[in-house]
């Protein structure tokens, strides 16, 4: 017995003497941890680990109003290896470097319209784009008309960034032709067919007319790869060719505001004698879509997935999911999810599968 008592305050001991060590010894243990984080991100392609798909993940779930879970929109597209970004709200660039999608690595960025919202991060998108990645030739910027002033806007603004790191790195690491965006204007009138903007054999993009009035042109995007297909709402009220273009989709990410929740914001606005502030949130459910009626689009499309983004208003309170969703539930037959930063949806080709993750949880 005493024997027993003997070796269990000796390993005691030794732990304590582990633990005190390690304890002193936690700044280095983490240096050498960090040191391996770094080579580990630095190394890994943004689809390693992944099977051949689609891959949609959330750069931002949110709208405009702050939301400590979600940043403003974004919806990077992982075409196989290829990526592509629709929308750069504000914390886009920090999002897409923490999920593994580095902005070093975008291919070209599609705008939906340009409420201050969407694009309120793509000057750091590109100038992030081109400092990461060295390129030789600016970022390509699809959107409809409008999109050469917002790029130009931007490439002006960051202008005297550029000149520092030129100077700071030299020309050979960040080529100052590469700087900035290059604005690819398209027209996708209410009375046309869907713009294919990226026509290959393995992935096509197209564009289509939605309704966001009187926000005039405002587009959602369609991306099909190896046979799996996403379809991207863009800001818009129910909108007819979004239900066109998303029929038999593997999966629709919606916007989705809930007028019940923003009527509850208008009251208390009211409340408090905001009145501008009460009739600013009474005017914006007209050119949005609520989670039902989203809900019953997806069901009539026969869609595999919905996923809502551009969260409006902020849900601080994951009870509030409830209120927000309504009878989202029971309109649509499939699983719904309410996005937050990091949501990847998985489409491998060759299946049906969906898979989700949480893409800034995981150390890649
Ligand atoms: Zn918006
Ligand atoms: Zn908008």
């Amino acid at each position: 017995m005493r024997t027993r008592t003997s070796v269990g305050l000796a390993v005691l001991g030794v732990a304590v003497l582990l633990g005190v060590g390690g304890w002193l010894a936690r700044g280095k243990i983490a240096v050498v941890a960090m040191e391996k984080l770094y080579v580990k991100a630095l190394s890994r392609a943004p689809d390693q680990g992944l099977p051949d798909g689609l891959h949609v993940g959330l750069c931002g779930a949110g709208g405009p109003l702050p939301d400590p879970q979600r940043s403003g929109p974004c919806t990077a597209v992982l075409a196989g290896k290829r990526l592509f970004i629709v929308d750069a709200g504000a914390g886009s660039s920090r999002n897409l470097a923490l999920m593994n999608l580095p902005p070093a690595r975008v291919e070209a960025v599609f705008l939906t319209h340009y409420h201050s919202d969407h694009i309120d991060g793509l000057g750091e998108l590109m100038l992030q784009r081109w400092a990461g990645s060295g390129s030789a030739s600016p970022v390509p910027v699809h959107g409809p008309i409008g999109v050469e002033q917002v790029v130009a806007g931007f490439n002006a603004a960051y202008r005297l960034d550029q000149g520092y790191r030129t100077a700071h790195h030299g020309a050979g690491i960040v080529p100052p032709s590469g700087f900035g965006g290059q604005a690819m204007t398209f027209t996708a009138a209410a009375g046309q067919p869907d713009l294919v903007l990226i026509d290959e054999p393995d992935l096509k993009v197209t564009a289509f007319p939605v309704h966001h009035d009187p926000v005039s042109p405002a587009v959602g995007y369609a991306f099909t790869y190896k046979g799996r297909r996403v379809v991207i709402s863009g800001d818009t009220a129910p909108s007819a060719r979004l239900e066109a273009a998303a029929k038999g989709a593997d999966l629709l990410v919606h916007e989705a505001l809930a007028p019940n929740l923003v009527a509850v914001q208008a009251r208390a606005a009211k409340t408090a004698g905001r009145d501008r502030i009460a009739k600013i949130f009474g005017d914006i459910p007209g050119y949005h879509t609520s989670p039902e009626q989203a809900a019953a689009i997806a069901q009539r499309d026969h869609v595999r997935f919905l996923l809502f983004t551009h969260i409006t208003p902020a849900l601080p309170l994951s009870a509030l999911e409830g209120p927000f969703l309504g009878a989202s539930r029971t309109l649509f037959s499939g699983p719904i999810k309410v996005g937050r930063d990091g949501d990847f949806i998985s489409l491998p080709v060759g299946s049906d599968a969906v898979t989700v993750t949480d893409r800034l949880k995981l150390i890649h």
